[in-house]
């Protein structure tokens, strides 16, 4: 079976996939420390509470409605919740084992149900689906109350899920989760943007996956071109491992031009950063030599967790990234939750347009508690290299100055306690909103920098969700309305001498990196991954070149057009 999707981060990967969070009664090894057995044990008792709970109420309803001879064959069910002997051995073999309360429970339920099956009295036989059935409801209440981890894998695997979220992704580590493919998603999408930072293959929007598979399946993800291969022929398997080592052939190819200017053909200066997510992401930034961090994402810091990180855990992230990253800058984004990053402890009403919603720069400004904590680090870890302060999703200038205006608070505060700061710090805006687009000229006169956020500019723009698969094909950077407001944003910060660069997605893709070059932008921030892809296409175009096409793009009127000049004009560059 192969299934077609949306590829958000290239390579090959072969492997057994892992359901996360799905109903399966077959549940992956995870290891649990010495210190975790007796909050296993609670957990699984917690577990059989709250599934003899369920049946009760269950048994109360329908014996309301239906009448108590339906409702008693819920009994059964009890009576195995209530099993000394299931009880006893659960705990026994979570000391003994080490494992998770759910495998456990598992293979006990397993060998329950391989006991019953040998029995040849038919009322045995049918316990056999009570076993089955009140085993799932543990298993989901097991998982409901602690959801599948990542982080306790004990092999590899591909993840499959319906949807992964960005506080899931957060917990990966990519010795274990080596791709993942979902039902949902766009290649914008938070989810998408990880994957890449973590440097695994994957794919997206595959609609029905997490249905059609079953865990241990055997799965290739081309990451490439967004194909899911499951349970594949020795023949499909050899032909992917041939094209697994012409992607690593392709990586030691781009790694020669590490060490290498990065300019265009006709020798102009341009600027790579990268973006990140996490401070460990430090290091491969590094690696590419990237000349600085373009986009801290730093809300990551603010998910899975029951509380919020304070304001010194805070700086020493903030100084850690300053540090290692010396003499180059750090941009540092100002908390950006909401849309698909939430978090759970904090009392965020569900809304019914999260992306439009109570989110990033409107909920700093709402919450200033939790906004001039985050300053409040940033100010103070400034002091050990160079960080800039960009806040997100700002829609007006007013806006912007509110949120210069606590900064200003801040540093008040800080200059009175004599603690030192970078009082030259700089405070920029995302232009990431339409409106902020169109007004960037007066934009200009307040903020100290701009950056394009085009994720969410060609969303909010074009109308288009960006993490909904079904309307991904109209999620068009090549629209010429986006070419026009990058084309403003642009020219507008120019004109008012401040710098201007682009850490959306679109800036790491091949193809619109003439365009935008051609466009005068000379300051591009992509993750650690797609660095050296990028640097490849901007050394291989000249300024002139791409100057001129940007003139003629500009005059098209379809992104149909739009896609296939850009396409046909740099085919050697951008392949
Ligand atoms: C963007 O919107 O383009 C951006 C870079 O920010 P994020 O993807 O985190 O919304
Ligand atoms: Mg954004």
């Amino acid at each position: 079976m192969t299934l077609k999707g949306i590829p958000v981060s290239p390579g090959i990967v072969i492997g057994k996939a892992f359901l996360l969070n799905s109903e399966s009664f077959i549940i992956p090894k995870m290891a649990i420390k010495d210190k975790d057995i007796p909050g296993e044990i609670e957990r699984f008792k917690n577990a059989l509470r709250k599934t003899r709970q369920e049946i009760i109420s269950l048994q109360e309803k329908l014996s309301r409605e239906i009448g108590s001879k339906h409702s008693d064959i819920f009994n059964a069910h009890l009576l195995i919740l209530n099993d000394p002997v299931l009880i006893e051995k659960m705990i026994k073999n979570i000391k003994k084992k080490k494992l998770s309360a759910e495998y456990i429970f598992q293979q006990v339920m397993r060998n329950y149900k391989r006991a019953f099956s040998k029995l040849d009295d038919p009322y045995f036989k049918e316990r056999i689906s009570d076993i089955q059935d009140v085993g799932k409801r543990v298993v989901r209440n097991l998982l409901g109350r602690k959801r599948t981890n990542l982080t306790n894998l004990t092999e590899q695997v591909i993840v499959v899920s319906y949807d992964i979220s960005p506080s899931d992704t957060a917990l990966m580590s990519k010795e274990k989760v080596v791709g993942f493919a979902t039902d949902i998603g766009g290649k914008t999408s938070h989810t998408a943007i990880m994957a890449r930072s973590l440097e695994i293959p994957a794919v997206v929007g595959l609609e029905r996956i997490s249905i059609k598979i079953k865990n241990d399946d055997i799965l290739i993800i081309d990451g490439d071109k967004g194909i899911v291969v499951v349970n594949p022929s020795s023949n499909v398997i050899a032909k992917y491992r041939r094209k697994e080592k012409e992607g690593i052939r392709f990586n030691q190819e781009l790694s020669k031009i590490r060490d290498l200017p990065t300019e265009t053909k006709d020798g102009y200066p341009i600027e790579i950063t990268t973006n990140i997510e996490l401070p460990e992401e430090i290091d491969s930034a590094l690696k590419e030599k990237a000349k600085g961090v373009g986009l801290y994402r730093t809300e990551y810091f603010f998910l899975n967790r029951s509380v919020l990180p304070s304001e010194k855990e805070q700086y020493q992230a903030y100084k850690f990234v300053a540090q290692k990253m010396n003499p180059h800058p750090v941009v540092i984004r100002t908390l950006d939750l909401g849309g698909d990053k939430f978090l759970s402890h904090l009392d965020i009403p569900t809304e019914m347009n999260p992306f439009l919603g109570w989110r990033a720069i409107r909920f700093c400004l709402a919450r200033p508690d939790i906004f001039k904590v985050q300053l409040k680090a940033i100010l103070r870890a400034s002091k050990y290299g160079r960080l800039k302060i960009m806040y997100p999703m700002i829609s007006s200038v007013e806006e912007f100055k509110q949120a210069n205006k606590v900064l200003q608070e801040v540093k008040n505060e800080l200059e009175r306690k004599g603690i030192p700061f970078d009082k030259k710090i700089e405070a920029g805006a995302m232009i990431e909103i339409p409106s902020a687009a169109l007004t960037a000229d007066i934009l200009a006169k307040e903020a100290d920098f701009f950056s394009i956020g085009t994720n969410d500019l060609i969303q909010y723009s074009l109308a288009v969700d960006r993490v909904n698969e079904k309307i991904a094909y109209l999620y068009e950077p090549n629209h010429p309305a986006i070419l026009r407001l990058i084309k403003m944003v642009i020219e507008a910060a120019h004109k008012r001498g401040i710098w201007v660069g682009m850490c959306g997605e679109m800036c790491s893709e091949p193809t619109f990196i003439p365009l935008l070059l051609g466009l005068g932008l000379t300051k591009f921030s992509v993750s650690p991954l797609m660095f050296l892809r990028v640097k490849r296409v901007i050394r291989s175009i000249s300024l002139k070149e791409a100057k001129a096409a940007s003139k003629e793009i500009l005059n098209l009127d379809t992104i149909k057009k739009i896609k296939h000049f850009s396409q046909s004009r740099f085919r050697k560059a951008i392949e």
